[in-house]
């Protein structure tokens, strides 16, 4: 039962430019606001305030309408419906009974209510508090210069007083509490759609590995780590796929992405905690050893190279194979980025030149 209640309450609006969050204040803000008003009949009914009793039935059916106006999927007509009986009752009701019990604290919720169900500009926002400020006075000032319409007894306007004070404390923390529910949400989402983004910059979308402008902004980060007297070795290899062309050109460019992901994800595996490696292009790789010499780097590529040479990759009840050539360097901070990958990219070409499959350091 309760839990059909929450869900009707928390009920998501169907149009897609209108929100949710301006529909479950509105319908929060109703719900207390009957509660409320099924109070105040209850202390009139047992104080004897019988003739004020007619005056809270309109209440509350208008909160029992203003309810259901949030399942309209006319926010805005809900929120202005709202707004204007609450308004309406408050300068009834103070007419009435005078400034002493309290009514007039209810325009604060108004006023919380405005703030947060409206997407207007923050200076309309200003203007409806102005509009709440002088709405005020003015019932102050017909207050002074009126007596009220009904004079309540004594221990009635205390306990209309209290309750008043009470509901205007639920009604602004229940419109606050969804409001801030919402915002944490919301700020939630942006930051994790921020990392999505970021993310999906930064990798490559077929094998997952940071792609060529992520490994050169890294590779920018460490110089300037270098630079700022955090001196470690580095060093860097970079791999190319040996006939790739071939495989391509045999078993279709399919197969070939296959290829990539395979060794993809066996670089992965073997460089865990050793440092990062990217797809800097096709069908080259650009691998960086943190914390590690020329030669300590070339005992994990010669690692790699031994694990590559035992891979089967299976593709339609075939097995490919593949070598690749590495050009390998130890990262010289002095030169920069550019002449590093450079160096390491002629000892490939003479890999290449050579007769492939091998690591030329
Ligand atoms: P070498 O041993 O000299 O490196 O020969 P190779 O055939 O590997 O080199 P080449 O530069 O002639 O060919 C590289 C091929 O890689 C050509 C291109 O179509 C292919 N390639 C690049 N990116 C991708 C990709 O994302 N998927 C697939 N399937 N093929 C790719
Ligand atoms: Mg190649
Ligand atoms: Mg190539």
């Amino acid at each position: 039962m309760i839990q059909k209640f929450i869900t009707i309450v928390f009920k998501d609006v169907e149009n897609e430019n209108e929100t949710k969050k301006v529909s479950v204040i509105l319908r929060l803000n109703a719900i207390i606001m009957f509660v409320y008003f099924c109070c105040i009949l209850g202390t009139f009914f047992l104080t004897g305030e019988r003739t004020s009793i007619v005056l809270l039935l309109p209440c509350l059916c208008a909160y029992a309408v203003a309810f259901y106006t949030t399942y309209l999927n006319q926010t805005k007509f809900a929120a202005f419906f709202s707004v204007f009986i609450t308004v309406d009752w408050i300068y009834i009701f103070i007419r009435r009974f005078g400034w002493d019990c309290g009514i007039q604290h209810f325009i604060f919720v108004l006023l919380v209510l405005g703030f947060t169900i409206s997407y207007r500009k923050l200076s309309w926002k200003i203007t409806m508090s102005a509009l709440a400020c002088i709405f005020r006075l003015l019932l102050y000032a017909y207050t002074n210069l009126y007596e009220p319409n009904y004079i309540l007894e004594h221990k009635t306007s205390v306990v209309y007083q209290i309750i008043n004070t009470i509901f205007v404390f639920v009604g602004i923390t229940g419109i606050l509490s969804v409001f801030t529910k919402d915002s944490m949400e919301m700020e939630q989402k942006l930051v994790q759609y921020n990392e999505k983004l970021h993310k999906l910059a930064s990798l490559d979308p077929l094998t997952g590995l940071l792609n060529r402008r992520s490994m050169r902004e890294y590779l920018e980060k460490r110089t300037k780590a270098y630079n700022d007297g955090h001196m470690e070795n580095m060093a860097l290899a970079i791999g190319d796929i040996d006939y790739f062309k071939k495989i391509n050109d045999t078993y279709g460019h399919e197969c070939g992405d296959l290829v990539l992901k395979e060794l993809s994800a066996l670089f992965t595996e073997c460089m865990a905690g050793k440092g990062c490696i990217s797809r800097w292009g096709g069908e080259e790789f650009l691998f960086i050893f943190r914390n590690m010499n020329g030669d300590e780097a070339l005992l994990i590529l010669n690692e790699l190279n031994r694990r590559l040479k035992k891979l089967d990759i299976p593709y339609k009840g075939q097995t490919i194979k593949v070598t690749m050539t590495f050009g390998l360097s130890e990262f010289d901070f002095s030169h920069g980025i550019d002449y590093a990958v450079n160096d390491v990219d002629k000892k490939l070409y003479r890999g290449k030149e050579a007769g492939r499959d091998r690591t030329i350091y």
